[in-house]
């Protein structure tokens, strides 16, 4: 699943190349993805993508009078292609600009293609979004306050997109490593000592995942068409059993609202 820095990287990507452009046509081939393509976004042509924000796992399209909204849900992806090159079966969308196309694919079509013309931070799917983790708006006082009327463990908080968006199963497991903080603690016995580390260390291991191009993705394919993500070397996660690279102590698994969390016993309090 394309998680925030693949969805950054991919911003970072197209960015470049849609901005200042103007949408000649929209193509769908295929308008059931999670909800339907409405008819806005076939009326998009004639429109200048101004900017490629993002938001969460959104990517927000401007376009002056509305925004764009692409989610890649579990398998999707955007890539530029040429005028010429061929849709394949899962190429459900394509944006036309004059040089290029930025094309959606998207094999399971649990993404989105919506739009809308008020603010983008007031739509119902993303007006709900927590803190952005890469901005100055997530630190040390601000998760401190975040964690204090919680009733839940530090990990599963973590995940919990309407407290921080975009902190996955992989980078919350590794965060919580760094920062050296056991993923059962209550999230409100987190000192502020705690919550300043562990923000650091959330931006840390994101900014670490984006330079990587994204963390290993099966379905990811880069912007450029080259397949873009690598497996980072990981601190903690998918080591079971393994050594920790800190202290030598065997990596141990447990499963946390359904999902599997890797620590160490020794180095993580
Ligand atoms: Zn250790």
């Amino acid at each position: 699943m394309p998680e925030l820095p693949e969805v950054e990287v991919t911003r970072r990507g197209i960015e470049p190349h849609v901005r200042g452009r103007t949408i000649a046509a929209v193509t769908v081939r295929e308008p059931r993805l999670r909800w339907r393509v409405p008819a806005a976004v076939l009326a998009l042509a004639g429109r200048e993508v101004r900017a490629v924000k993002r938001r969460g796992k959104y990517l927000l399209l401007d376009c002056g009078d509305g925004h764009l909204i692409v989610h890649l849900g579990m398998s999707g992806s955007l890539r530029l292609v040429a005028p010429d090159a061929v849709p394949g079966k899962h190429d459900h969308v394509d944006l036309c600009f004059d040089r290029q196309i930025l094309r959606l694919r998207d094999p399971r079509r649990f993404g989105a293609l919506l739009w809308t013309d008020g603010p983008p931070e007031a739509h119902p799917l993303l007006r709900h979004l927590g803190v952005e983790p890469l901005t100055r708006a997530l630190d040390g006082p601000r998760l401190h306050a975040l964690t204090r009327a919680s009733g839940m463990q530090i990990k599963p908080f973590l995940m919990d997109g309407r407290r921080v968006v975009g902190v996955g199963n992989i980078y919350a497991s590794e965060s919580l490593f760094l920062a050296g903080i056991a993923p059962r603690k209550q999230a409100r016995r987190l000192s502020a000592q705690n919550c300043a580390r562990l923000a650091a260390a959330i931006k840390l291991t994101l900014r670490a995942a984006i330079r990587a191009g994204g963390s290993s993705l099966r379905d990811f394919v880069g912007s450029d068409g080259v397949h873009g993500c690598f497996q980072r070397r990981a601190w903690v996660y998918d080591r079971a059993g393994q050594a920790c690279r800190k202290c030598g102590n065997a990596i141990r698994r447990i499963v946390q609202g359904q999902r599997a969390t890797y620590y160490c016993t020794a180095c993580q309090r």
